[in-house]
């Protein structure tokens, strides 16, 4: 099959195309660049079947591809909130743009949605039947409201058009290839710990968070977008181990040895204070459930940003 992967360059994308690229498909990454960089597909560039487009999804694109994975759009609160109207454009301009193409082709779409459609849940775990709380003029909600109106957009061209759809909404999700720089909870602790600086936890570390390796979600993607059940979604696909924020940083000092103190921050607003997905239907429907334990996932991304970081060193020298 040709397949489209918006956000192809991004952390998720990258692994998402490689995947696929192995299963034999030809691969089309689209990516505008925003948060994704070439670093994340260089691998991939020798394959005959991959092929990279420089595009920002808010404009229309001419394609002729049989499955999109919707992934274009920055991930972490501190992408998310540089530019927040670019952010909400992204999720409702960017998904009518691709429905659109869906709608033409007769390709099928899976959006990536969010655990954050259940903002700050007061159900917990959650289940797919939760509608969520979610603050709709906070600085979160032109990420939070985006997803959620690109999963109405998703249903509506569904029920109107008959385009083949598929919801996933996506856990936090760590590994290699997560930037940098992107202020989220899994690389700022690690960086931090490799580099002996503090560990900053936000508020007081009660907060909880359940963390998926990203093995784990493309396998769980893949499933979602090729399972023949007709099962449209919206599925949860996470890890459902919680952890504390506080436990977090305390396993991430202990599996690198680091010497670095664990220091407290500012909560930032609207912060979710619990999150751990149900994944009783992923189960039953797609037969899906994670197997990389958390400290397994964890060596590997610590071992990714050693890399990273001897890589900057020797450029710096
Ligand atoms: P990421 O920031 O690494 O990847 C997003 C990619 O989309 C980047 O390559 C970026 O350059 C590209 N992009 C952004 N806006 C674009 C636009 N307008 N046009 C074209 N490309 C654009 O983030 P990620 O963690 O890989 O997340 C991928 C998807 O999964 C996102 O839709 C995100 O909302 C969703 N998701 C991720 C997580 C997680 O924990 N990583 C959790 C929930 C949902
Ligand atoms: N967090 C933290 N220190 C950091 C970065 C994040 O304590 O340096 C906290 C953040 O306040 C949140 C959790 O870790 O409670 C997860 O944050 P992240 O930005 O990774 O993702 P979120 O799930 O909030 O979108």
């Amino acid at each position: 099959m040709r397949v489209l992967v918006t956000g192809g360059a991004g952390f998720i994308g990258s692994h998402l195309s490689e995947r696929l690229l192995k299963d034999g498909h030809e691969v089309i990454c689209l990516d505008n660049f925003f948060t994704g960089c070439k670093n994340n597909i260089d691998h991939l560039m020798d394959y005959h079947q991959f092929e990279l487009i420089r595009h920002d999804i808010i404009e229309p694109i001419l394609l002729e591809v049989d499955r999109i994975y919707n992934l274009a759009c920055p991930a972490s609160p501190v992408h998310y909130q540089f530019n927040p109207v670019k952010t909400i454009k992204t999720s409702v301009m960017g998904t009518i743009n691709m429905l659109g193409l869906a709608k033409r082709v007769k390709a099928r779409i899976l959006q990536a949605s969010t655990s954050e459609v259940y903002g700050d849940p007061l159900v917990h775990p959650q289940t797919e039947d939760y509608w969520g709380n979610v603050n709709p003029i906070g600085i979160r909600s032109c990420y939070d409201e985006g997803k959620r109106v690109a999963e109405t957009l998703m249903m509506d061209y569904h029920r109107q058009n008959g385009v083949d759809i598929r919801i996933v909404r996506i856990f936090n999700t760590y590994g290699p290839r997560m930037a940098e720089n992107d202020g989220r909870v899994v690389s700022n602790f690690v960086i931090q710990a490799l580099r002996n600086e503090e560990i900053t936890v936000y508020g007081d570390g009660s907060q909880t968070r359940s963390f998926c390796f990203v093995s784990d979600l493309v396998e769980g993607l893949v499933s979602m977008m090729e399972n023949e059940l007709d099962f449209v979604g919206p599925v949860n696909l996470g890890n459902p181990v919680e952890n504390t924020i506080l436990e977090f940083a305390e396993k991430i000092v202990s599996i690198t040895g680091s010497k670095s103190k664990i220091v407290f921050k500012t909560l930032p607003k609207d912060d979710p204070k619990q999150r751990k997905p149900d994944i009783t239907l992923a189960k039953s429907k797609l037969d899906w459930s994670p197997s990389i334990d958390l400290v397994a996932g964890l060596r590997s991304t610590v071992a990714y940003f050693e890399t990273q970081l001897s890589k900057g060193a020797r450029r710096r020298d």
